[in-house]
């Protein structure tokens, strides 16, 4: 073993900038909280090829004095906390003093900054670190910080950036939390020369979102605020008719600091679950404001998750809050999801409350759905329930005329398993809390996922339509369909907008944020297209980490299947159900959906007996 040295500083810089800087919307980052510490009201940011060639930020902050100019890019220099106590009342964003070392470490920079208490500026330059200019210049108030040649020396780090596109969609992100999280300072962002955010700086919440998402969501806000003793919340949630498929566009700030919080999350999502019992995402717009001792300073450098202590009591205070402004709202609106997931959950209350008694046969029945006997009678009072089910969907896929007729079906008992040709079908049992398909096999029973067995089956089917053809045919909308999309959206769609052309999409833009669907894929062929290419579409948007071609195309199948499979708590009729599991048998693969999900639970009559001890 050598002896052991000190690392110089540079090297140890370079090390550090591997933690505090991933990429170039790390350095976006870093430094927009420098210039909100700074007290800056104007925050302008300019990059080019995804921040890869070039990051300005240009604030109207305090400044930095000449003679600490050098000082503010050494490790582990900083003016924001002088001892471990002020860790723990902590206001600023930063205070580890190390993003500017870190960055100068790893990219050549020009600082150019006028302290508030100064008459001149100053302009600093470095090259890997090290100082190789300084000089006395005329400036306005403030600091601009350049970098250009990111990861120069460190060829390994380069490598790993991805796409133009990528890059300045993670940059656009950090800068819409950001402008989220400050309606009191006005931010810009220009890419290549376009200018793609811009927020008015005005102090009002309302007027960020709308510079963001434009029209889309605007009349969906809801707005939140509240308080109690240790906490006061205060931004904006949306109707529930406007979810998402992934929490991308959820923003909880903690005392202005952009943060993911697992309580926070829960309590918003458990709300609209249990109102309107949808597992999707709500956008939202949440300031939390809180006495910092509550909030765990978070010592890692890169990681937005903060820590609470009295986690649970916070959750609880905001669940139960939203969840009356969201039950206040709907009263409002008389929107009719709710209503119906409303009646639903009075339906669900009853239902328990009957489990729990046992002399009220008489709804636990409605529960009781398996034996073929009992099924039309239980059917019936479901039917009558449930009148806004309708099984349009299971019909209309289907190309069996006869799969109803009940001979025919008899006669195609199906070889279930390729490798087990001695599995057979030989009855639908019936349906088991309207999630499984309760199948007796020659071997014992299965239980198959509804929803996830027509998912298979849907998915197969579109997979067949789309190989047989070269190319797919497009449908031309009579209304074409307005998307608006934030900067982070569009840098997605100009990655998978040819891909989406081939698929037969035609997307044109019409203004700064907004495009218009005029064409889809024939196969899309729902009663309400808006919403369903507009969720199309922002899942194809949330899902940004799709390669090109095969695995796009893909992902449309997945989603239109996942989307129009029936759901669990439908009900179906004994000829739906058979043609499911006549359909799922003759798929490639009966077991998983195409998301992986198993279908199928499989329980031998051996399984069984032994759970009763009877080994004859
Ligand atoms: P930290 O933010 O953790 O203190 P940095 O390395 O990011 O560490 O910055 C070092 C110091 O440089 C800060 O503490 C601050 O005094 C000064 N500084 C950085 N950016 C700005 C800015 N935009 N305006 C004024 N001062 C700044
Ligand atoms: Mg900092």
């Amino acid at each position: 073993m050598a002896e052991i040295k000190k690392l110089s500083e540079q090297i140890a810089n370079q090390i550090s900038a591997g933690e505090v800087v991933e990429r170039p919307a790390s350095v976006v980052k870093e430094l927009i909280e420098n210039s909100l510490d700074a007290n800056a009201t104007k925050i302008e940011i300019v990059i080019e090829n995804g921040g890869k060639d070039l990051i300005k930020v240009n604030d109207n902050g305090q400044g930095i004095k000449s003679d600490q100019i050098e000082l503010a890019f050494s490790r582990y220099a900083t003016s924001k906390i002088e001892k471990v106590n002020d860790l723990y009342s902590l206001r600023s964003l930063g205070f580890r003093g190390e993003a500017l070392a870190s960055i100068a470490a790893v990219a050549n920079v020009i600082a150019k900054s006028c302290h508030e208490e100064e008459n001149e500026g100053v302009k600093l330059v470095l090259e890997g670190g090290k100082v190789v200019d300084k000089e006395i210049i005329g400036y306005n108030k403030g600091l601009e910080i350049t970098i250009k040649k990111l990861f120069f020396n460190t060829p390994a780090r380069y490598k790993y950036l991805k796409k133009t596109s990528t890059e300045a969609a993670h940059i656009s992100r950090i800068i819409t939390a950001a402008a989220l999280a400050r309606p009191d300072v006005k931010f810009t962002l220009d890419h290549n020369g376009n200018r793609t955010i811009t927020t008015p700086g005005n102090k009002n919440l309302k007027d960020v979102i709308y510079s963001i998402y434009g029209d889309s969501i605007f009349d969906k806000l809801i707005s939140v605020e509240f308080k109690d003793n240790f906490i006061e919340v205060s931004g904006y949630l949306v109707d529930p008719d406007i979810l998402r498929s992934s929490r991308q566009h959820q923003y909880y700030f903690v005392n202005g600091r952009p943060v993911y919080n697992k309580f926070l999350r829960l309590a918003v999502e458990e709300a609209y679950k249990e109102l309107f019992g949808i597992k999707k995402y709500p956008l939202l717009f949440l300031n939390i404001n809180l006495n910092p001792i509550l909030v765990d300073v978070n010592v890692h450098p890169t990681k937005r998750e903060v820590k609470f202590s009295r986690g649970k009591d916070i959750k609880k205070t905001i669940k139960n809050n939203i969840k009356d402004i969201l039950m206040k709202n709907n009263q409002k609106t008389n929107n009719p999801k709710f209503n119906k997931q409303n009646h639903r959950n009075n339906y669900n209350q009853n239902k328990t409350k009957a489990e729990s008694n046992s002399a009220n046969k008489k709804i636990l029945k409605r529960e009781v759905e398996y034996l073929p006997s009992r099924l039309e009678l239980t059917g019936n009072i479901i039917k009558e329930d449930i009148k806004e089910d309708n099984n349009e969907l299971i019909k209309t896929e289907s190309t069996d005329k006869n799969s109803s007729n009940e001979e025919n079906y008899k006669d195609e008992i199906h070889k279930i398993n390729k490798e087990d040709e001695n599995l057979e079908i030989r009855n639908i049992l019936g349906q088991l809390h309207k999630l499984f398909i309760i199948v007796e096999t020659n071997q014992g029973v299965l239980l198959v996922d509804q929803h996830n067995a027509h998912e298979r089956i849907l998915y197969d089917n579109l997979k067949e339509k789309i190989n047989k053809k070269a190319k797919n045919n497009s449908r031309m909308l009579l209304t074409p369909i307005q998307l608006n999309l934030n900067a982070q959206e569009k840098e997605i769609l100009s990655e998978i907008k040819s891909e989406l052309n081939k698929f037969g999409f035609e997307i044109d833009e019409f203004g700064p944020s907004q495009y218009a669907i005029t064409s889809v894929p024939d196969f899309i062929k729902d009663k309400n297209p808006e919403e369903s290419i507009n969720d199309l579409i922002n899942h194809l948007l949330e899902t940004t980490k799709i390669a090109k071609n095969n695995e796009l195309v893909d992902e449309l199948l997945k989603y239109n299947s996942c989307r129009k499979a029936v759901k669990e708590g439908k009900y179906l009729s004994e000829s739906e159900m058979r043609k499911i599991i006549k359909d799922l048998f003759s798929t490639s693969n009966p077991y998983y959906c195409p998301h992986y999900r198993p279908i199928v639970i499989n329980f031998s009559i051996d399984e069984l007996k032994q759970k009763v001890e009877r080994y004859d």
